[in-house]
């Protein structure tokens, strides 16, 4: 078999071309009885696609074009294929552990057959037939699972918590509006193996009791959303969405709705806004989703890493789950790393895996020789991490520690060359633009912030400027009303905490 990515990465370097070309190679080597050319999922090293894989061996071909096709067939008998075969003995491929990319890269996405080959949807059947609604929101809270989203709250009390109000509707939700910049990891899952979060949410669904769902996916996804599109109809198809999945008397639906590009609609209340067609902009909370949602019915809202985790922990039980990862924090965490680093692409490593294992082994360091300065992790809600804290483990807890937070997952390295101050400019005015304005704070804070970065970085700053900034920095954080405000300076304190002395150069080249 020989399979070749599907996913947006290597699309972007002709994937779709590469493919035909062996299939015709394949033809014409007379070999289309005993080797198939597939369609597959993301196999995380992008930097190098288009890839191809060839079984039973395993063989990972590097930066496929066309033209290699000829030669990679000919490799089947011994031959030398043109193009270079990547090193799987590397720790890119070595330190990963892979739960939520089990089938990513391996399986056809737009194949149901090819999931359900893969254990797929074997998860629901269990739990539709051997457990009761409690007893999968006690293993999913056994398992140690948080929410993959951001802020790691406990998904299996957060289940409960939703099962436990008393309601004649109930809704899931899964959150795909991801938009951090620099994060492509539910966009891969999801282009990857769409029915592992079909599944996820039909259990989730199950133990809360609900029997609508919804995918909230932004529209700058469009392979992802047709990915979906096609795996919500084979499932339909097949008796695994709709009425009486598996004979039992489990009704769910899904429905995706498509955002239309609004960063702040990630937010739990305003992605409800939206999905009921209003303005998308957060409101207070309490009421919670769980208590009051979407149209005012109690609503589970997970994230789609956190529903791709479900089938696993159900299929392998949570004892396996939660053996993995760290006292606190349980399981793997998928990253897109990228920026100046050797290895950009999508990981799936244990929590507890260190930053350093992640940007140096597996991401290979900085090109050319250079020096990592720092990395960025939880995007615009994130901050920046030293060099010197790469020893660090990952974990929801330790991330806090330093000043950043895990996110859902975007990591960005930094060179010796990076200017901080650059790097808080950069995610200040990325927060201005994705304001929604409803409170002042936030309106109008983030814009009084970006033009005194713009003045420390244009030179024109005194020390008295940055004083002002950290104190504008704490009343936008402890002020704002929901996470994109809150936690807006978070890019600015983490900068100022470790990387000080690029903001006073600034200062000191004004005197
Ligand atoms: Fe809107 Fe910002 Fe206020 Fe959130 S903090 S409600 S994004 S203005």
């Amino acid at each position: 078999q020989i399979r070749c990515c599907m996913a947006a990465g290597c699309m972007s370097a002709n994937s779709a071309a590469v493919k035909e070309s062996l299939e015709k190679a394949v033809d014409q080597a007379q070999l289309s009885d005993r080797v198939r050319v597939c369609s597959v999922g993301c196999m995380g090293l992008c930097c190098q696609g288009a890839l191809v894989g060839v079984d039973p061996e395993g063989t990972l071909y590097e930066k496929v074009i066309p033209d290699d096709a000829p030669s990679i067939i000919a490799a089947l008998d011994g031959g030398e294929a043109t193009c270079q075969k990547g090193d799987l003995k590397h720790p890119f491929f070595m330190r990963q552990l892979p739960i939520v990319l089990e089938n990513s890269g391996k399986i056809d996405p737009e194949r149901i057959e090819a999931y359900i080959a893969a254990s797929g949807y074997q998860a629901l059947y269990h739990v539709l037939h051997e457990m009761k609604p409690n007893e999968v929101i006690e293993e999913i809270t056994r398992s140690g699972l948080r929410g993959r989203g951001g802020a790691g709250y406990p998904t299996g009390l957060k289940w409960a918590t939703v099962a436990k109000e008393k309601a004649d509707r109930k809704y899931v939700i899964c959150n795909a509006d991801e938009g951090d910049p620099g994060a492509y990891m539910d966009r891969s899952v999801l282009e990857s193996d769409p029915h592992r979060v079909l599944e996820g949410m039909a259990i989730a669904a199950y133990a809360i009791g609900a029997s609508q769902g919804y995918i909230y996916i932004r529209a700058e996804y469009p392979l992802a959303i047709s990915r979906l599109q096609m795996a919500i109809r084979q499932a339909q198809r097949l008796g695994l969405l709709g009425s009486q999945i598996f004979d039992s008397p489990f009704d769910f639906r899904i429905d995706l709705r498509i955002g239309a590009g609004a960063y702040v609609c990630g937010e739990e209340t305003a992605l409800m806004a939206s999905i009921e067609g209003k303005r998308g902009t957060p409101r207070p909370r309490p009421p919670y989703p769980a208590e009051s949602g979407l149209w005012g019915y109690p609503t589970l809202i997970n994230n789609v890493e956190t529903l791709a985790n479900v089938p696993w922990i159900i299929r392998k039980g949570a004892d396996w789950f939660a053996s993995i990862g760290t006292e606190k924090s349980k399981g793997t965490k998928v990253f897109a790393l990228a920026g100046k680093v050797r290895n950009t692409g999508l990981i799936e490593v244990p929590m507890g895996t260190t930053l350093r294992q992640i940007v140096e082994e597996m991401g290979g360091g900085v090109p050319d020789g250079g020096e990592a300065k720092a990395v960025q992790t939880g995007g615009p809600s994130g901050g920046c991490i030293p060099a010197e804290a790469f020893d660090t483990p990952v974990d929801y807890e330790s991330l806090v520690q330093l000043g950043s937070i895990m996110g859902s997952g975007g990591a960005i390295v930094m060179d010796k060359d990076t200017n901080m101050v650059d790097v808080a400019r950069y995610f200040m005015e990325f927060c201005m633009e994705e304001s929604c304005g409803k409170c002042t704070p936030c309106r109008v804070g983030t814009v009084q912030l970006y033009r005194l970065l713009t003045k420390i970085r244009e030179g024109r700053a005194s020390l008295a400027d940055l004083e002002r900034l950290e104190e504008l920095c704490d009343m936008v954080k402890s002020t704002s009303l929901c996470g994109l405000g809150q936690s807006a300076p978070n890019p600015v304190l983490s900068t100022l905490r470790y990387f000080r002395n690029d903001y006073l150069a600034f200062i000191k080249s004004r005197q």
